[in-house]
C-alpha cells in the first residue's frame, strides 16, 4: 500500500473487527483493532478517507427463533465510540453496508473521515461469496485494501470478490495483512536450520495438513496436547482416558513413518501430568505417557518432555509454534505450555526466527507476558495454518493479480 496514492481517494479497508464482545457488548480484547491503526492511520495522514468494513460474529447461523437477524448483538456500531477516541475523529456508523444510506455517505465523504460500515455478514452473499454485492461494496469507494489476515482463507464477497472490481493500482495488502504474509513466508521459503516446529492442541484432524507438510521442511517435529495420544495410542501405549481419535490411528502412524523416512526427529512426551478428572483441582500424578492408568487422563507434558522438548527449541535457528501443550486454561495443567513459551522466548533472544501462531499458543505467550519476545504472534488461526499447509489464500490472491 506504500506504492498507492490516497490522497483525496476514498478507500475501502476490510478490517477484522471481529472481536470479543462482553454481554454489555463491551470490547474484551481490542487487539485486533489495534493491530489495524497503522494501515488506517497511514491513509488518514495520507490525504484518504476511510470506509471501514468487517464482519463480526457469525449472524447468519445465529439468528434469532423468529429467524431475524440478531442485530442488537451482532452490529458493529458497539465499536464506534472506541473507534472514535482511538482515530482521534468522529466515526460514522452506517448501519447497511451497501444500501442507499451508505452510498450517500460515502458520496460526501471528505479526505481524513471515517464511516463504519454495518457488519457484512448480515447479508449472506458476504459467506457466499456474492458478486453483486462485492460490486456494490467496490462502488463505495477508489481504492480497495485488505487488511483482514484472520479471514483471508475465505472467498467472501468483502474479502476476496471485492478486489476484482480494482485495477492493480488500486489495491493492496495493509500492513498488518502484508506483515503476517511475510512473517508466513519466511517460515516456508527460508527457513534458517535447525527448524523446529512444535504442534500442539486438541485434535490431530484439524491439524493433519499441516502436520504432514511440515516433516516436508523440519529437522524436529515436537507434538505435545491433547493430539499426541492418538499418537502414542497408534503406537501401543496404554492412555488411560486422555483424549484420542481411534479413527486417525492410520493417520498418525502413516506420520510416523513419513518422519522416519524423511529424517524428521519426531518428539511425543515421554512423560505427562495425568488428572483423575477434568478439573483443575483433579488428584495429579506424573506418569509415563504410554503407561497411564485405567480412568485417569493426561492433561500437560511431564517434566522430562518438557526437559527434552526445550534442549530441542532451545537449539533451533527456526520455530513455529501451533497449539497448546496440554488444558492451559488450567493453571494446573498449564506449567508444561508456559514452559514452552519461556523457551521459545529464549531462542528467540538467542537469535532463532520464531513464529507463534494459532489462538491459545498466542494466549500463551501473552499469559506469560511473552508476546514481545519471539519474533512475531500471528493474528491468523485457520488463515495462518492454511498459509503454512501450502495453499493459496483467495484473499491474498485477490490483491495480488
Ligand atoms: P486447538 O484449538 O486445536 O489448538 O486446541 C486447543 C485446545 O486443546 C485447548 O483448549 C486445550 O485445552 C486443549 N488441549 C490441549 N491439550 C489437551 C489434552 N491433553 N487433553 C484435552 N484437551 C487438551
Amino acid at each position: 500500500m506504500e506504492n498507492i496514492d490516497f490522497n483525496n481517494k476514498k478507500v475501502l479497508v476490510r478490517v477484522d473487527f471481529n472481536v470479543p464482545l462482553s454481554s454489555t457488548f463491551q470490547i474484551t480484547d481490542d487487539n485486533r483493532i489495534k493491530a489495524s491503526l497503522p494501515t488506517l492511520n497511514y491513509i488518514l495522514e495520507h490525504g484518504g478517507a476511510l470506509i471501514l468494513c468487517s464482519h463480526l460474529g457469525r449472524p447468519q447461523q445465529k439468528k434469532l427463533e423468529n429467524g431475524e437477524l440478531n442485530v442488537a448483538k451482532f452490529t458493529l456500531n458497539h465499536l464506534t465510540s472506541y473507534l472514535s477516541a482511538t482515530l482521534n475523529r468522529p466515526v460514522t456508523f452506517i448501519s447497511d453496508c451497501i444500501g442507499s444510506e451508505a452510498v450517500n455517505a460515502c458520496n460526501s465523504l471528505k479526505p481524513g473521515q471515517v464511516i463504519l460500515l454495518e457488519n457484512t455478514r448480515f447479508y449472506p452473499g458476504e459467506e457466499k461469496g456474492d458478486k453483486e454485492m462485492a460490486g456494490i461494496l467496490a462502488s463505495l469507494a477508489d481504492v480497495y485494501i485488505n487488511d483482514a489476515f484472520g479471514t483471508a482463507h475465505r472467498a467472501h464477497a468483502s474479502t476476496t470478490l471485492v478486489a476484482n472490481f480494482f485495477t492493480a493500482d488500486n489495491k493492496g495488502f495493509g500492513f498488518l495483512m502484508k506483515a503476517e504474509i511475510e512473517n508466513a513466508r519466511h517460515i516456508i521459503e527460508s527457513p534458517e536450520k535447525p527448524f523446529t516446529a512444535i504442534i500442539g492442541g486438541a485434535k490431530v484432524s484439524d491439524k493433519m495438513l499441516l502436520l504432514d507438510k511440515m516433516l516436508d521442511q523440519v529437522d524436529n517435529l515436537i507434538i505435545g496436547g491433547g493430539m499426541a495420544f492418538t499418537f502414542i495410542k497408534a503406537k501401543g501405549g496404554q492412555i488411560g482416558n486422555s483424549l484420542v481419535e481411534l479413527d486417525r490411528l492410520d493417520l498418525a502412524l502413516q506420520l510416523m513413518e513419513k518422519a522416519k523416512s524423511k529424517g524428521v526427529n519426531l518428539l511425543l512426551p515421554v512423560d505427562v501430568i495425568a488428572a483423575n478428572t477434568f478439573s483443575n483441582d483433579a488428584e495429579k500424578i506424573e506418569v509415563s505417557s504410554d503407561n497411564i492408568p485405567e480412568g485417569w487422563l493426561g492433561l500437560d507434558i511431564g517434566p522430562k518432555a518438557v526437559e527434552t522438548f526445550v534442549s530441542t527449541i532451545k537449539s533451533a535457528k527456526t520455530i513455529l509454534w501451533n497449539g497448546p501443550m496440554g488444558v492451559f486454561e488450567m493453571p494446573s495443567f498449564a506449567k508444561g505450555t508456559l514452559a514452552i513459551a519461556e523457551s521459545v522466548a529464549e531462542a528467540t533472544q538467542n537469535g532463532a526466527y520464531s513464529l507463534v501462531g494459532g489462538g491459545d499458543s498466542v494466549a500463551a505467550v501473552t499469559q506469560v507476558g511473552l508476546s514481545d519476545a519471539v519474533s512475531y504472534v500471528s493474528t491468523g488461526g485457520g488463515a495462518l495454518l492454511e498459509m503454512l499447509e501450502g495453499k493459496v489464500l483467495p484473499g491474498v490472491k485477490a490483491i495480488s493479480e
